[in-house]
């Protein structure tokens, strides 16, 4: 689809297009360029966190309620920004912020109004952002360039019914625009470095945040998609045609799959790599699968797995690799550790 058949709805009421159009301005303050994100990008390949949601249960936390994040940001933001830290600790390059589940709607139906949800969501930066201040003065030596990730989740995961990884929306390209149109605008304007569209099932989806992304130029994002096989998305179409339909759009610095399953992962890349140029990016979860009946995870799965699997990942071309949901602070310190040994021994592609 062309950019110019996306109508967008210019509804004078829309608090949303009006936020979106003031943050475009803002953005002239920037972190980082995609520019520069890309340059060090070339330089080697980049280690993402693990999972947040899974890592903060592990710990005791209860994430039952329908939007936990937004909970959890306004009752123990502390609990989010240590799980951050322990990423971070593990050597990874990127954390991402908890603003995946946060929608307008999601807060609205605790009760929580817009310029409330609206600070949360910037909360969620600042808590990345105050775990990467914390560790680079507990650890002044470190050299390493850390990024904050404004996690920008699907529409699907407002829903509560595992539509990320259906997809099967009833919403127009030009709707799926107006509801990540506010959000997005309020983290791009945020301290974070980078934007993560991440778990997106269906290419219409991918379609609006090209066309959103696109009014942040000088912002770098990234965009992530759900696949059952690694050649289609989850609603069933071509994975690779993500790849076509996000290749012209310069400040997206990378392309690539998310909470997949590990086995998936390398047909994906090669699938993505065949309409796209930008660097890949792969975060898949443990691949366990949730047995309700029996409520526990089942499948094999050890803190060596993401590691081992990264070898084969990285040489069909992944650039920025990390974990989803049921990966911890273990996977990552060892994912971290094969990487290290490839800095500066891969080329920039
Ligand atoms: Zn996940």
């Amino acid at each position: 689809m062309g950019q110019n058949e996306i109508r967008v709805r210019r509804n004078p009421d829309s608090i949303g297009l009006q936020v979106f159009a003031e943050a475009i301005t803002l953005t002239t303050v920037l972190k980082i360029s995609a520019q520069e994100f890309r340059h060090r990008l070339g330089k080697a390949p980049r280690v993402l966190d693990g999972g947040l949601a899974t890592e903060l249960q592990r710990r005791g936390h209860d994430l039952s309620g329908e939007v936990w994040s937004a909970r959890l940001l306004r009752d123990d933001p502390d609990a989010i920004e240590r799980v951050h830290f322990e990423y971070l600790a593990a050597r990874a390059d990127i954390v991402t912020s908890a603003s995946y589940q946060a929608s307008f709607a999601g807060f609205a139906s605790l009760g929580i109004g817009r310029s409330e949800a609206a600070a949360l969501l910037r909360r969620s930066v600042e808590l990345a952002v105050a775990a990467r201040d914390r560790f680079q003065r507990a650890n002044p030596r470190e050299k390493r360039h850390i990024f904050v990730a404004a996690s920008v989740g699907p529409y699907g995961a407002t829903l509560h019914d595992g539509s990320e990884y259906k997809g099967d929306y009833d919403l127009t390209v030009s709707q799926l625009v107006e509801f990540h149109a506010e959000r997005l605008a309020i983290l791009a304007s945020s301290d974070a470095d980078l934007l993560g569209c991440e778990t997106i099932p269906c290419l219409d989806e991918v379609r609006a945040l090209a066309f959103l992304l696109r009014q942040f130029p000088d912002r770098a994002a990234w965009v992530s998609l759900t696949s059952p096989d690694g050649l289609h998305t989850s609603r069933g179409e071509l994975l690779a045609d993500a790849g076509a339909i996000l290749e012209p759009v310069p400040n997206v610095i990378a392309v690539g799959v998310n909470c997949v399953a590990p086995a998936i992962v390398t047909h994906a890349i090669d699938a993505l790599r065949t309409q796209t140029s930008k660097p890949i990016i792969v975060y898949p979860n443990s691949g366990e699968t949730w047995d309700a009946q029996g409520r526990q995870w089942r499948g094999a799965w050890s803190e060596t797995s993401l590691a081992d699997l990264a070898r084969e990942w990285l040489q069909h071309g992944a650039r920025i690799i990390g974990g989803c949901c049921r990966t911890g602070p273990k996977d990552i310190a060892a994912l971290s550790e094969l990487l290290r040994g490839y800095q500066g021994a891969t080329g920039a592609r």
